[in-house]
């Protein structure tokens, strides 16, 4: 379902059939295990569309999150071989090549301990890429596939053969940064958007987010 639209419809493909999958598994295990108890009172479609849900929703929680990348503490890389980042409202005004001066210094900081690189989902990346790598002085890694995309996780690791539990992501949107990282065993930093979207389905899968977290912090 990659589609010229945005973001969101990456977390429609793939990795539904993953979770899919997954969800099928362990409720098939509840549903045996429990068989004695639940036949007849707990539907297995329910149970297994609870499930679905529980770990797509697990997948969008950070390991930490930040107001933004200037406040993440340096301590948090040790021992981390690379360090993955967003690029639109994580270190760049969205689709543009504008970044603020405190927030290059930082990069700045970073960059002479770890090696980092930037993975972004927008489609104006290719123009923007070189401006981009030249100003931060870090490559961007350009690929077909899209975050939250297993695919994608597997094309970097051609370049950057290390396991996901060595790698950290910085990015400001839980559905794609933040599921990616997890997907992969990374630590996940959230940090909040520096601007208001300018792309429609940006703006509407932001509204999605801020409506499932809030929902969430209720129970
Ligand atoms: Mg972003």
């Amino acid at each position: 379902m990659v589609n010229s639209q945005g973001e969101f419809a990456f977390v429609l493909d793939g990795f539904t059939m993953e979770i899919k999958t997954k969800a099928k598994n362990i409720c098939n295990y509840l549903y045996e295990a429990g068989s004695p108890y639940n036949k007849g009172k707990v539907h297995r479609q329910y149970l297994y569309k609870g499930i679905y849900i529980l770990i797509f929703v697990a997948g969008i929680f950070p390991t930490r999150d930040f107001k933004d990348v200037t406040r993440i503490d340096l301590s948090l890389f040790m021992g981390k071989e690379l360090i993955l980042f967003d690029i639109d409202n994580t270190l760049f005004y969205p689709e543009s090549t504008k970044i603020r001066k405190d927030i290059l210094a930082w990069v700045q900081k970073v960059k002479k301990k770890h090696r980092c690189v930037c993975v972004s989902n927008s489609f104006s990346i290719q123009k923007r890429k070189d401006a981009i790598e030249k100003i931060l002085g870090i490559s961007v890694f350009v690929s077909p596939y899209k975050k939250p995309s297993r695919k994608l996780f597997t094309a970097l690791q051609k370049t950057y053969p290390y396991p996901g539990e060595k790698m950290v992501i910085v990015g400001d949107m839980r559905f794609t940064d933040i599921l990616f990282g997890n997907k992969n065993k990374m630590m996940t930093l959230l940090v909040s958007p520096l601007a208001p979207e300018v792309l429609f389905t940006l703006k509407v899968s932001r509204i999605v987010e801020n409506v499932l977290v809030w929902m969430l912090r209720l129970f």
